[in-house]
This record gives structure tokens, sequence and C-alpha cells, in this order.
């Protein structure tokens, strides 16, 4: 029997419950709900119209019913009189298949038949820009290599600060905060964890970077690339199994066992194998939006590198790869930009992960080069989709993401996505009439 959010909020003093899900693209949607009515929607879930969001759903749908998750609550640490509850989704007394955080469970439930509890952690970078989104918001933060400059990190330090105080208080054992690579960039690093708590957190994370943001009249974004020549916001994730007392790390190499000397585990392999099979298809999750193919296949920016793939490699601590295994017992993905999904994208590489466990599949040796400089002359990697359209084309056709995440899922995604690519396409830009005009 799961707490009862009413008395929580009658100890905690809240006096609203944001009842929150996060859509197939990502958006955040949510109900404000007074505490007085916390119970009913506690047991029946708060009621939406499908429709109304991204999911593939008519208006002649039935009542959406977003189901709030105790355990996921979080008390803003800004305005404490709110709490905020990750729900699941539901319709007709069914959970709704085609829905993201549904998807991850579903996963993670597999997972742990087969013996494994999968922990993550998130490196979210975001850009802090002006109120119309037009500029980066310091306009003294003009630094050819920006990275780690002190004098723009401590500029922003009312904005950090206080993020980083509410990670504090919330107990995510946030650790560093850093102006990253490119003008107006910072990233802010906290503990991994359980895969389903990091993605309720990740979620939370964007909507606490935005609104604390806000607050002090800035914006900010996690748009894959947001300025052509700057570095854009990458998502990586870290990624470990564990058993499922999340004790043991399944991916650590007893003793010096590993003989390609990156410490992982022959499963860490098997995993790392699946999604290398995968990750251009996967491509079309881990990189949702028109704009996320301009951070991968970028070309290099002011700052001398994008740190975003081109290739479908792996290696061991070299930031120039798909895959890096910065330290024994974990890999980092580094495909995944700031509009990835965060239970979809962790739901995408975990089925990824047990299909090479299931059928064994080989990673290969790792590429130790410097992927920037010398990718050319690799001649066996596989490229990442160029854009959208092709990265949604290749996905739709995955019969291992399509069986570990459902017809009803994929479909909807792809259905959606192609749309999105269709609005984009009919759209004149000025580089066509700049380009045609003349013709
Ligand atoms: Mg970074």
């Amino acid at each position: 029997m799961s707490e009862s959010l009413e008395a929580i909020a009658k100890k905690r003093k809240i006096e609203y419950f944001l009842v929150s899900w996060v859509d197939l693209f990502g958006n955040l949607r949510a109900k404000l709900v007074p505490s007085r009515a916390i119970n009913g929607m506690q047991r029946d879930g708060a009621g939406f119209a499908g429709f109304a969001a991204w999911l593939d759903m008519t208006p002649a749908h039935p009542d959406l019913f977003a189901v709030p998750d105790p355990e996921s609550l979080i008390q803003l640490p800004w305005q404490p009189q709110i709490g905020w509850v990750a729900s699941d989704l539901w319709m007709d007394g069914k959970p709704v298949e085609a829905s993201p955080r549904v998807a991850l469970k579903r996963q993670l439930e597999k997972a742990k038949k087969k013996g494994f509890r999968m922990k993550t952690g998130v490196e979210c970078e975001y850009h802090l820009v002006n109120s119309e989104g037009t500029d980066i918001a310091d306009p003294a933060d003009t630094e050819s290599k920006p990275c780690y400059d002190q004098m723009a990190l401590m500029r922003q330090y009312p904005v950090v600060s206080k993020i980083c105080d509410a990670m504090i208080k919330l107990g995510w054992n946030p650790y560093q905060n850093d102006h990253e690579d490119a003008n107006g960039q910072f990233e802010m690093n906290w503990d991994f964890d359980d895969a389903l708590k990091t993605a309720d957190r990740h979620v939370f994370f964007k909507y606490m970077v935005k609104s604390i943001a806000e607050e002090h009249g800035l914006r900010a974004t996690f748009m894959p690339k947001p300025f052509k020549h700057l570095t854009g916001n990458g998502c990586h994730a870290h990624v470990s199994f564990w058993n499922n007392t999340g004790k043991k790390n399944l991916f650590l190499a007893s003793g010096k066992k590993d003989k390609r000397g990156l410490g992982l585990s022959p499963l860490a392999y098997q995993a790392l194998g699946g999604i290398m099979h995968s990750a251009s298809d996967l491509a079309a999750i881990f990189n949702p939006t028109v704009n996320s193919y301009k951070r991968i296949n970028a070309p290099r920016t002011t700052s001398g590198a994008t740190w975003a793939p081109n290739t479908i490699t792996y290696a061991g601590n070299n930031r120039t790869h798909m895959i890096r295994v910065p330290d024994d017992g974990r890999f980092e993905l580094r495909l995944m930009d700031g509009a990835s999904n965060p239970y979809l994208s962790q739901a995408g590489f975990l089925v990824a992960m047990l299909d090479g466990i299931d059928n064994n599949r080989d990673p290969g040796e790792p590429t130790h080069v410097n992927m920037y400089e010398e990718g050319h002359k690799v001649k066996t990697t596989r490229r990442l989709p160029l854009n959208l359209l092709d990265a949604i084309r290749s996905f739709d056709k995955n019969k291992i993401l399509r069986a570990g995440l459902g017809d009803e899922l994929v479909d909807a995604y792809v259905k959606l996505k192609l749309q999105s690519w269709d609005s984009y396409a009919s759209h004149l830009s000025s580089w066509e009439r700049d380009n045609t005009l003349d013709c």
C-alpha cells in the first residue's frame, strides 16, 4: 500500500500537487491539484484529454488518467507549498502502452526478471539565454574556449547556486557545477541512482532549471543546437546493471579479467554490443527533433570540437566516440541530446541492452583513435542518420525496438514524428530563397 499523499501533505504543509506526466515528445503536462482533492486523484488519477498532448489519440478517446506515483514526490524547494509527482497514464482501466513512463517501467520489470537492476546518471547540458531566446544571456561570455571559465560561471552564480542548493535539499547529492564548452552553456551533476528515479529527477531538473532561470529574468534551454557556431546540448547517460539487491555491479570486470583493458564484464560488452547494433535506429528517440541532427554530424564549433558523435564506435576514456568507457564497471552513452525524452531514451537503450545480452552481441574491439581527427581512416564504422526523417524510418523498421517497446508505442511515435517532419519540410526557409530565387 503506497503512502497517502493527503497524509504527506498535512505533515509537510503541501497545499498543492502538480500531478505531472511526460508525453511522447517529452513535454511536461500537469494539473495543479489542491491537497484537499489529492486523495481521490491518488486513487483514480487526474483526468486529461489525450488528444490535447503529443500522444496518438483523437478527441473521441475516453478520459486519460494520470495516476501519481507517491514514490516520485518532490517538494519544490523554492515553493515548498507545492509537491510534484510523476504519474503513470491509464485509460479504460489499463496502463497506456504508448506512454513514456509506463514504457520504461515495463522494460525495468523485464530486466528485473532476468536479475538486472539498471542504474543511470545523466548529464543535462543547457544554455542560459535571454528571455526572447535569441542570444545567450551573458553578453560578456565571449571566450573562444569558454569551458570551465570561472568568470562566466560566477556571473551566473545566483541561478546556478539556487539550482544546486535545491538539489542538496532534495538529497540528490549534487557534486559539481561548471560552465560547459559553449558560451552560455552549463552543466550540473548529481549522483546516479536507479533508472526510474534518475528519469523522474531528469524530468524535474529540466522544469527546475527553466523555472529558476525565469525567476531571474532569463530563459534556460536544453535545445540540442540552439546556436549554429556553438557546441550543442548533449544529455549523456552513464549506465550500469546491478544485481536485484543493488549491491553488486554486474558490469564490473572481476579482477583484471577484461582483456580489452576497460574494466568491463562480458555482460557489459554484450549490453554495449546491443546498443551499437541498434544505435542508428535509437537515434530517433535519442535525437528526437529536426534540430538534433545539427548537433550530431555538425561541423567543428568555435571552441574546436562539437563533443557529439558522428559514428557508431566505442572506446575507453575518449570523448570522440558514441560510447566512452570512462571508468571500470560502467559506460557513457554520448548520443542523447537535451531534447531526448528521459523515460523513452532509457527504455530504448534498455531494450537494446537486453537484446545484446540475449543474443550475445559482440561490439568488436574498441576504436582507440581521435574520431574528430582520424575518423575518416576508420573504414568499418557505421554512420548515424543525417536527419530526423532517416532516423524515424529506420526506427520504424527495427524489429528489436518494436518488439521491446511494443507496436502501439512505436506506431504512435513514428506517426507523430513524421507529422513533425512534414511540418518542418513545408516551412520555407531563407536558405531556400537565397539559393533558389535565381534558378
Ligand atoms: Mg558535458
